[in-house]
């Protein structure tokens, strides 16, 4: 089934371009001190490996704004600098040639925004407006209206001010940590404005909790065909946030990442070890570089005569399970049947015909 996208304008972010029919694009931020400039490029270049397309940088003070063109001529995928408080680094940040910089309204005074959209307009970079309920001072002023609907007033007196500056290269996210609040949020965004929606559920949190929420949220989100791109946060590793942003779209059938696995979640019936092969899978099929895949490939492992022969028989090759051994589908044939130590070198030898 494919989702109906909501209809947003195209914004270009360094040579990728956003929103419309564009694929929903993956973000991530890199977890390094900015002015270790070594370091960050050498997770950025981890990060393009596994096809993050677009990285944000934090940029907590001058000094950091002065090694983003550095960073920046050693990576391939558009720089965004996120900036806070003081105005002064986004315009260092512009002068630097970044492609996008990051700005939330509940702590840079409008004032002092009109330098920043000149600059931003004069080098053609877009701006994401990103509100964040925890910054935003009618919250705490205003208990009678909930955090969505504060959220979205917020963004659309800010977008109202770039509109009356001529600003129109505009990437709009409304952040909260709690998911309905976000849902709400973007679901009143995408009705009243048409600037690209980057989606994400803020400080998600550690590795599974993290996860769940941000599957929750962004993939409720994206199922209604709200966002334009994607960024998970999570406390670990950005290489995460990357595989998690686009697992959630390979499951809406959004983006196609890494080769599809069914596998049954193994019960009393099954006469194999299922969760062994099946993980042994998983991890063969992550290690290997995504770009090296002739997508799509469904591949199943299933334990018993239950499912098994009818969803291994749908897949590009799957394995249904019998008593010690099991039966090996291509294509929806019967190829043969093979003992249980045989499963996994069989599977391999089948992953490595779909290498490119
Ligand atoms: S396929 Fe068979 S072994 Fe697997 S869960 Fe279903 S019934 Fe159990």
């Amino acid at each position: 089934m494919a989702y109906s996208r909501n209809k947003t304008r195209v914004v270009n972010i360094g040579g990728v371009k956003i929103g419309g029919n564009n694929p929903i694009a993956v973000q991530s931020m890199a977890k390094t001190i900015t002015t270790d400039v070594a370091s960050t490029v050498a997770q950025i270049k981890r990060l393009e490996k596994i096809n993050c397309e677009i990285i944000r940088v934090g940029v907590p003070d001058m000094a950091a704004a002065l090694c983003l063109s550095k960073i920046k001529k050693q990576i391939r995928i558009p720089l965004v600098a996120d900036i806070h408080f003081q105005w002064q680094l986004a315009v260092e940040a512009i002068n630097q040639g970044v492609d996008k910089i990051r700005i939330n309204p509940g702590n840079i005074s409008k004032d002092k925004l009109t330098v920043v959209l000149d600059r931003a307009k004069a080098r053609k970079i877009a701006i994401r407006i990103g509100v964040n309920s925890g910054s935003l001072k009618s919250l705490h002023q205003n208990r009678r209206v909930d955090k969505a609907t504060l959220m979205v007033r917020a963004l659309a007196d800010y977008i109202q001010f770039f509109e009356n500056a001529g600003f129109k290269d505009i990437v709009l996210s409304l952040k909260a940590t709690d998911v309905p609040a976000t849902i709400k949020a973007y679901r009143l965004a995408s009705q009243k404005f048409d600037y690209p929606l980057h989606l994400g559920i803020t400080e998600a949190g550690v590795a599974e909790a993290g996860i769940i929420k941000s599957s929750v949220g962004i993939g409720t989100m994206l199922s209604e065909g709200i966002g334009d791109t994607v960024r998970v946060s999570l406390t670990s590793a950005p290489e995460e946030e990357v595989k998690v942003a686009y697992a959630i779209l390979q499951s809406l059938g959004l983006r196609m990442y890494y080769p599809e696995i069914i596998s049954c979640p193994t019960c009393s019936r099954a006469q194999i070890d299922i969760v062994t092969l099946a993980n042994r899978v998983y991890k063969r099929i992550m290690n290997q570089p995504q770009a090296s895949w002739k997508l799509p490939l469904k591949i199943a492992i299933m334990g018993c005569a239950v499912n098994g022969p009818g969803e291994a028989r749908e897949a590009d090759f799957g394995l249904a399970g019998g008593r010690s051994e099991g039966l090996l589908f291509r294509r929806g044939k019967i190829i043969k049947k093979i003992r249980e130590k045989e499963f996994y070198p069989v599977m391999e030898k089948e992953i490595k015909k779909w290498h490119r």
